[in-house]
């Protein structure tokens, strides 16, 4: 292969995932021009600029689960590590969100729910905690952790990957997913994802892989 065929199947090596619904399937909690630039721009930019700093450094050939998997044990880096934790962290926030409209855990998955943390009210809560005390940046998570569903928080492009966790929903905090529509009213905008947009589908089968 020359070296322009390797620059170009480099460049390619992570792509943009497609958005698993209409961009404006999230309305009116999530408004289709916030979706175009969030997934358009920001999700576009995390994924091209990654494919563009990775040739040449160890992460080559390595798939974005391998990047973000080394984040915390590798020092140095940090531009990759950055983009290839939001590259990451926005392909699994896209899957946590649903059309919105009235949905329920499943009894199964309401039972882990009340399990750990006594309700579904107190799991709401929680989460919504953990995404308006996020100082600045981040993100809000569900996620399954030493056998215990928990509710945690990262920073900038952390991800729970990186502390032994397993993600089971996200929801994004930086305010371009919600500035447009809400301005600075980050927790208006969390209530309503949580009570109208979450996919409880995908954290049910994201904790069956899990286990
Ligand atoms: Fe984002």
């Amino acid at each position: 292969m020359n070296k322009q065929m390797e620059r170009e199947t480099l460049a390619s090596l992570h792509t943009l995932p497609a958005l698993p619904y209409a961009q404006d399937a999230l309305e009116p909690v999530i408004s289709r021009r916030t979706v175009e630039f969030h997934y358009g721009k920001h999700h576009r930019a995390y994924v091209d600029t990654l494919n563009k700093l990775v040739p040449g450094t160890p992460f080559a050939h390595e798939s974005l689960d391998n990047i973000v998997r080394r984040m915390a044990r590798t020092p140095g880096h940090n531009a990759i590590f950055s983009n290839a934790g939001q590259a990451w962290n926005h392909a699994f926030y896209w899957k946590s969100l649903r059309p919105a409209g009235a949905a329920r855990p499943s009894a199964v998955f309401l039972g882990r729910l009340e399990a750990d943390f006594g309700s579904l009210e107190a799991f709401k809560l929680g989460l919504a905690a953990a995404a308006t005390v996020q100082f600045g940046s981040g993100w809000a998570w569900l996620v399954l952790a030493g056998g215990k569903l928990k509710v945690v928080h990262t920073s900038n492009a952390d991800t729970p990957l990186t502390h032994g966790q397993r993600p089971l929903l996200a929801i994004d905090v930086w305010e371009h997913a919600y500035y447009l529509d809400y301005q600075n009213r980050r927790q208006d905008h969390v209530r309503a994802v949580i009570e109208r947009l979450l996919n409880w589908e995908f954290a049910e089968a994201n904790l069956e892989r899990a286990a």
